[in-house]
């Protein structure tokens, strides 16, 4: 449901990011598929049972391996409140060998569902795909603050051809590339009509790579040119890709942040190979583009020493955001194959365990289960107080492109430089709000070196951002409650979405 605040800011107190995501796939198969369809986005369970009332000839349950038993319980209310309905399943949790006798099902899809699904409603799995018309995210809270800031939703293509060792979606779609959009001119026109649709200049691009394949890319630029449109994207891209288009060509996209997979200094991906980190991290970040860099820890080259490098090795990138993630052997994947050959995969760890940001799941040599969590959280933790707010450091970025870009007689590029303007201007009362609930030194140090560069580039707060730096207070100190007494979780409301074609 929350893709931050899950596995990426989840120490950071109440400067953690929140927001839901949709279950896009879900979205893209009614989208593509002939006969009517009813979406639930997060049903409770009553609220399920209530839909499955209405008779649905074909009830699809997509889940990933942690949730095989919430799968289980839902195939089993389908079967007791709408025996009539066939079950189909789908997603990261399919391969699991227990599906086959414990879920009831009548049909199960592995990888690529919207040609599947169209071949078994008989209709032509070929035909052109149709990308739905969709929000990035809602409900959306910083520093405690409701936001509906969000980004259209785009996805471009599935998987990936690289086929690291450890990667579920590349592995999933049989380490290839399943484009869904296959060209610039596609995607532009995804774009044009989310933004008559929704509004949205600004898109989040979910493909594991998307300048794996540039020329789409390019052509998105220059189409974007043309058409005089400033959209603005955030993408995941493997460093080799980065540095094939180079940075000018992100500005001239629009990509206003990258995911970014350091992974280990131990265990070198072809992907990684000869790229400098510090260089490319530093760089990115002063054009004013966000950098996520995601780590793997408990790789078997981890010892004790060696974790703590590579943690120290991330954080000292001083990207805006990190991701730490337990090395998670998923059933199929190669990794998996070679664990459970060499007996290392722990079959009594339940699968709702099964993910990489609790305990591990296989023998290490070095670290058990319960180390596991505990350094992952140190890891984290230690982030946070070293380098402060990822929100902080956010707001850092944008003033630092903003000074980068000065005096660029490029005109795309000059808009560039206005948007991150007015992106600062916005989040300027947050920043204001901050030092009030800096955690330790190097927090209130990190808030007083960007209040000092804002107030140096943009002049003082306006009397409007100073009364919005109040109300941000206000919520802000509810939110610091709300985390230190542990109510920490937000649940998202049911979204029924009703598909016709
Ligand atoms: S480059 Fe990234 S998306 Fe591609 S296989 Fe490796 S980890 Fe997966």
């Amino acid at each position: 449901m929350e893709l931050f605040h899950n596995q990426v800011t989840h120490e950071q107190g109440g400067f953690s990011i929140r927001m839901f995501h949709p279950s896009f796939g879900l979205h893209f198969l009614a989208q593509n598929i002939s006969p009517p369809t009813t979406i639930l986005d997060f049903p409770s369970e009553a609220r399920f049972v209530e839909e499955l009332r209405q008779g649905y000839d074909v009830v699809g349950i997509s889940f990933i391996v942690p949730n095989f038993l919430r799968a289980k319980r839902m195939a089993e209310l389908v079967r007791g409140h709408s025996p009539r309905s066939k079950i189909v399943l789908g997603g990261h949790g399919t391969p699991l060998p227990e599906v086959a006798g414990e879920i009831p099902h009548d049909e199960v899809c592995v990888g690529e569902g919207v040609r599947w699904l169209r071949g078994f409603f008989g209709e032509d799995p070929d035909r052109p795909i149709k990308h739905p018309i969709l929000a990035d995210s809602f409900g959306g809270r910083i520093m405690g603050v409701p936001v509906t800031d969000s980004a259209g939703h785009l996805t471009p293509g599935l998987g990936c051809p690289n086929a690291c060792f450890f990667c579920l979606p590349s592995n999933f779609f049989g380490n290839k590339y399943v484009p869904y959009l296959e060209t610039g001119q596609d995607m532009f026109d995804v774009c044009v009509a989310i933004e008559k649709a929704l509004g949205f200049r600004k898109f989040y691009v979910m493909d594991e790579n998307f300048l794996k394949y540039p020329e789409r890319a390019y052509e998105l630029a220059d189409l974007m040119a043309k058409h005089g449109k400033a959209y603005r994207f955030s993408i995941f891209s493997s460093a080799e890709n980065i540095s094939k288009v180079g940075i000018n060509f992100l500005l001239r996209l629009g990509v206003i942040s990258v995911w970014l997979g350091v992974e280990s200094k131990f265990e070198i991906f072809a992907k990684n190979r000869g790229v400098d980190f510090p260089s490319l991290v530093s760089e990115l970040r002063s054009h004013g583009i966000l950098v996520l860099t995601s780590a793997i820890l408990f790789l078997d080259q981890h010892d004790h020493d060696s974790l703590w490098e590579d943690i120290r090795f991330t954080v000292g990138l001083e990207p805006d955001l990190v991701q730490f993630m337990q090395l998670g052997p998923a059933p199929n994947s190669p990794i998996f194959r070679k664990y459970s050959a060499e007996g290392r995969i722990m079959k009594d760890v339940p699968y709702q365990e099964w993910h990489g940001q609790g305990r591990i799941w296989f023998r290490h040599p070095h670290f058990t289960r319960e180390e596991s969590e505990r350094l992952l959280a140190e890891a984290f933790r230690y982030e946070y107080d070293t380098l402060g707010p990822s929100l902080i450091r956010m707001y850092e970025t944008l003033v630092r492109g903003y000074r980068t870009l000065d005096g660029s007689g490029d005109p795309i590029i000059a808009r560039r430089r206005e948007s991150l303007r007015r992106r600062a201007s916005k989040f300027r009362p947050f920043l204001a709000a901050a030092k009030h609930h800096a955690h330790n030194e190097a927090s209130r140090d990190l808030v007083a070196r960007v209040t000092a560069e804002y107030n140096d580039v943009f002049g003082p707060m306006t009397l409007k951002q100073h009364a919005q730096s109040q109300v941000v207070r206000a919520f802000a100190a509810r939110e610091a409650r709300r985390v230190e007494a542990g109510r920490n979780v937000y649940q998202p409301r049911t979204i029924v979405t009703r598909y016709r074609m």
